[in-house]
């Protein structure tokens, strides 16, 4: 085998746009607790909180954007939307004292699911730097 071989298996599967556990809750063929949806945007609890509040909010349409290093040009209005939609959430879930928003990207950045997903946390004192 090559020595490559298994980096580029990795790469090859971090490009592609095959579906993942987010589009099972999108088609509904998974329960989730959701809190907000609309046309473009749905958000739900994290099935692992690492906060009193953890949301997790998705594009319904990934076009591509298997996370935010894949962003092209035409993402910039869904990725506005989604940033918008983090804080209309915050608000209905009443965190006035302030949240944090993350973006996990690739192996470095921790990411597991390669749908783009903005985490919203909140409801404790956050610390920096993060892990
Ligand atoms: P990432 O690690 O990619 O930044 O974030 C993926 C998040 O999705 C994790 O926080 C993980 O707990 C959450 N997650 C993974 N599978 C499911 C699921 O089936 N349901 C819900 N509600 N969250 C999930």
């Amino acid at each position: 085998q090559h020595p490559f071989a298994m980096a580029s298996e990795k790469d090859a599967a971090l490009a592609s746009d095959s579906p993942t556990i987010f589009d099972k809750i999108i088609n509904k063929e998974i329960p989730a607790n959701v809190v907000y949806e609309d046309d473009k945007v749905l958000a739900f609890r994290d099935i692992a909180p690492q906060a009193p509040t953890h949301i997790v909010l998705i594009p319904k349409v990934k076009d591509g954007l298997t996370g935010l290093s894949k962003a092209e040009e035409r993402h910039c209005e869904i990725l506005g939307h989604l940033l918008y939609t983090a804080k209309v959430v915050a608000k209905q879930e009443g965190l006035e004292e302030g949240f944090r928003v993350v973006i996990n990207d690739g192996p470095s950045g921790c990411q597991s699911v390669y749908h783009i997903h903005v985490h919203l946390l909140g409801g404790r004192q956050m610390s920096w730097p993060p892990g």
